[in-house]
């Protein structure tokens, strides 16, 4: 049995997972999941956290989008009227919403999607959520790179994988470029290039045939992996969206 950490296990189980686009996405969107369970469960009771909301805990618009599409409307009403507190406290300054930048409000929905330097294109420093997603998959990157350096049986698993979506190879690529006179991380540059092309080509073949599919002539031939792949290729592309 192999001596390995929690999160260690749960990155390794991930990449067990020979299907999945992107490794990255699949332990965000676990973790994006949680998050949004507990911020509408048991961190809207809680002292440290309620009195904060719409002040240091603000919310990215594609956030809020999703806390709406989960079933927890009481939360979110909850949430939504102490935004709305903040901004009528506001108001009482003689600050007008509609002149007034960085109102909660304004703050809360129009958070703009490329302000203070994204690492990966679609973070929100300003989002709560957005942050902690951040910090999860740099946690999960450096994870990923130890395991390589350690685990053989990892380095297969990686080497086997279906790669990353765009944002992830880019996070990983620059982590690994930060961290380049570390032994071993030669090895792990090139592999996780060499995964990224051979996937695409792979995804971009599935998508052809997809295509080819709708011809007449192929209609009674199988579909093979190709049916999914227009879901898969959006993955790949922009990741959890
Ligand atoms: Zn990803
Ligand atoms: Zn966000």
């Amino acid at each position: 049995m192999k001596k390995l950490k929690i999160e260690e296990i749960k990155i390794y189980e991930t990449f067990e997972n020979k299907l999945a686009e992107c490794p990255f996405c699949v332990l965000e969107k676990s973790y994006e999941e949680q998050l949004m369970h507990s911020i509408l469960g048991e961190r809207i009771m809680d002292v440290d956290f309620y009195p904060k909301i719409g002040n240091e805990h603000k919310f990215c618009e594609n956030h809020i989008e999703k806390l709406n599409r989960g079933s927890d409307k009481l939360g979110l009403a909850i949430m939504l009227d102490k935004i709305i507190n903040e901004e009528k406290k506001k108001l009482h300054k003689n600050k007008p919403l509609q002149k007034k930048d960085n109102s909660v409000v304004k703050k809360l929905l129009s958070l703009s999607k490329n302000s203070s330097a994204p690492s990966n294109g679609k973070t929100n420093y300003e989002c709560f959520i957005c942050s902690k997603l951040d910090e999860n998959n740099k946690d999960n990157i450096k994870t990923s790179v130890e395991l390589w350096n350690k685990d053989m049986d990892f380095r297969l698993l990686y080497k086997e994988s279906r790669g990353f979506c765009n944002n992830h190879y880019i996070n990983m690529i620059n982590e690994l470029e930060k961290s380049s006179e570390k032994k071993g991380i030669a090895d792990i540059y090139e592999v996780t290039n060499e995964i990224h092309l051979k996937n695409l080509e792979r995804l971009q073949e599935e998508l052809q045939w997809f295509i080819k599919k709708f011809d007449y002539l192929n209609s009674d031939k199988p579909w093979g992996t190709s049916k999914d792949s227009v879901q898969r290729a959006l993955q790949k592309l922009l990741g959890n969206y």
